[in-house]
């Protein structure tokens, strides 16, 4: 292994450590989602001179004016997504440089994630190939109206910031499966959507900041 995957100072294991704690100290309880928290070594998915900072509790710069969310953020999401279930087919929309789309396969079977600028759906294949995680498809494409070709979607994990919820992904939820998005313009409230028999429960958790969604690929 090279120093890059050993993890040398800044992004040794024990730095990981550290953040798990902080994690369980900011109200994260779902151990399986700690586990992937642990298991998934942030530092690969961002730029080397950055790696450094990788376990600190900020988002990130990815380049094309996106950022990777902070790890609590990640954590918090796909907490909200499992609600303490096993997650068979998940979609992820704005899979960005592929991290909290490694974290999601730690925990869900398999997991759909859709991105619309190309040179990041690059980095983000190659930094799962890194860490070899073959349960992530990741697709180019406007991810805008969820990916209906694979579903129905046990979880759905939205990580930029939409000014309503598209009935389309709704639609592509199965029966108890969950839907994650920020709605608002400039800052946000991290939604939650159940699907129940008895219809869809809509919940408001905190206040979040995202990148917004946009349409069309580029
Ligand atoms: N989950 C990512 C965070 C990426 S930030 C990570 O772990 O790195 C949000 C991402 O959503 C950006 O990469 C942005 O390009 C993407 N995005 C925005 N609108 C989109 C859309 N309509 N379809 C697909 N991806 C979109």
């Amino acid at each position: 292994m090279n120093q890059r995957f050993s993890g040398i100072g800044m992004t040794s294991q024990r730095t990981r450590a550290r953040m798990l704690e902080r994690l369980r100290a900011q109200g994260i309880a779902d151990e399986v989602v700690l586990t992937a928290m642990n298991d998934i070594p942030r530092h690969i998915f961002v730029d080397e001179a950055l790696a450094s900072r990788a376990y600190e509790d900020i988002s990130l710069p990815i380049g094309f004016g996106q950022t990777i969310s902070q790890p609590y953020i990640v954590a918090r999401m796909i907490e909200l997504a499992r609600g303490g279930r096993a997650i068979g087919n998940a979609l992820e929309i704005g899979t960005g440089c592929g991290y909290q789309a490694a974290v999601l396969s730690r925990v869900a079977k398999v997991v759909h994630s859709v991105e619309r600028i190309a040179p990041l759906i690059a980095k983000a294949r190659k930094h799962l190939r890194e860490i070899r995680i073959n349960n992530v498809k990741v697709k180019y494409a406007d991810g805008t109206l969820g990916v209906a070709e694979f579903a129905p979607y046990d979880a759905i994990v939205m990580a930029a910031a939409a000014t309503h919820i598209p009935p389309e992904l709704l639609a592509q939820l199965g029966m108890g499966g969950r839907l994650v998005m920020p709605i608002g313009p400039e800052t946000q409230k991290l939604t939650v959507v159940e699907r129940t028999p008895q219809g869809f429960q809509q919940t408001e958790m905190g206040e979040v900041k995202f990148v917004p969604l946009l349409g069309g690929v580029a």
